[in-house]
């Protein structure tokens, strides 16, 4: 779709146009990067889940803070300011859309986004609600970290958490009911409702000089293989790497008779950082080695994200236009 679409937006050309967390806009005596991202009701969130778990507006309001913040954050940048623009049906209670507000507001000031100011917005009636919010950042390293920097050689990294998300997904979507979840159960749901992107990591992994950087946000294998596309070079992920993150999980998927590691793999929305640094780098707090980058074999044109050695196939994490 994009592929379509692109060739037909024409106007002054971006410092950095699409293709990375957010693109980067000249502006008088310097640049800024921009992004934008929408959450709909029934595709991105449910208000009414299978378990009995109602999403309050403070949930969603929050997460789409978090996903906005996680895009600046894997350029390298902080936010200085966001608008929102929100569609409503007519029976949206106004406590719900306060809520959101205050969910808003408290994920930009939890997660420590202390510059980023919320100027403002637009309000409309449609059939579902629909949430979209655009948020500007600045770079203090005055360059942006792109997802095409890797190099071969380099160690790929991951902050944050892998697979919460989407085992929290799992837990709203059974017929394990809400009300029997344990506090571990409860403590997944909630990082699958409010996640916690290390927006302080973005601009120290810049600093450190991270070669390449991007958001988790459609899960490890399918963001690596973007990262990989974008750099002409082979991620390639060790599963020893990851045994805290199934451990972690292995509650939840026994619970639901299922296996954790698809989660660690394809799972989106942690909202944590994938990043590249020189093979030398001490890497900045936060970070944790889960593979290399390597080159292309010879004869190989199409680099890919391996998993202990396996080339992962393309359907692979989580697609906005599957299903
Ligand atoms: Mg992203």
């Amino acid at each position: 779709m994009l592929a379509r679409i692109l060739p037909r937006l024409r106007g002054a050309a971006p410092l950095l146009g699409p293709g990375d967390d957010a693109a980067m806009i000249a502006a008088p005596g310097g640049a800024f990067v921009i992004t934008v991202d929408t959450l709909v009701e029934n595709q991105d969130f449910r208000l009414h889940w299978p378990s009995g778990f109602e999403s309050s507006g403070f949930d969603v309001g929050w997460k789409s803070a978090a996903q906005n913040l996680s895009d600046i954050n894997a350029m390298g940048a902080y936010a200085t300011a966001a608008v929102i623009s929100l569609t409503l049906p007519h029976s949206t209670p106004v406590r719900w859309v306060e809520e959101l507000a205050e969910g808003f507001s408290a994920a930009v000031r939890e997660l420590g986004a202390l510059d980023c100011s919320i100027a403002g917005g637009d309000l409309g009636r449609g059939s579902e609600v629909s949430i979209t919010a655009a948020v500007t950042g600045a770079l203090p390293t005055g360059k942006p970290i792109l997802r095409s920097g890797a190099k071969p050689s380099d160690i790929v990294a991951v902050n944050g958490v892998l697979g919460v998300a989407a085992a929290g997904l799992a837990l709203l979507d059974s017929t394990l009911p809400a009300a029997d979840w344990t506090e571990a159960e409860a403590g997944i749901v909630q990082g699958q409702r409010r996640p916690k992107p290390p927006l302080h990591a973005g601009p120290e992994a810049a600093r450190a000089g991270a070669t390449a950087m991007m958001d988790l946000s459609d899960g490890l294998l399918k963001d690596g293989q973007r990262m990989a596309t974008a750099s002409g070079a082979n991620v390639c992920i060790e599963r020893g790497a990851l045994l805290n993150d199934i451990e972690r999980l292995e509650p939840i998927s026994n619970a639901l008779g299922c296996d954790p590691l698809p989660w660690v793999l394809a799972g989106g929305e942690d909202h944590g950082l994938l990043a590249t640094f020189p093979a030398e780098a001490d890497l900045p707090p936060g970070f944790r080695p889960v593979g290399v980058v390597q080159a292309l074999e010879p004869g190989e044109s199409n680099p890919k994200v391996y998993f202990d050695g396996l080339a992962q196939g393309a359907s692979i994490g989580y697609d906005h236009f599957e299903g």
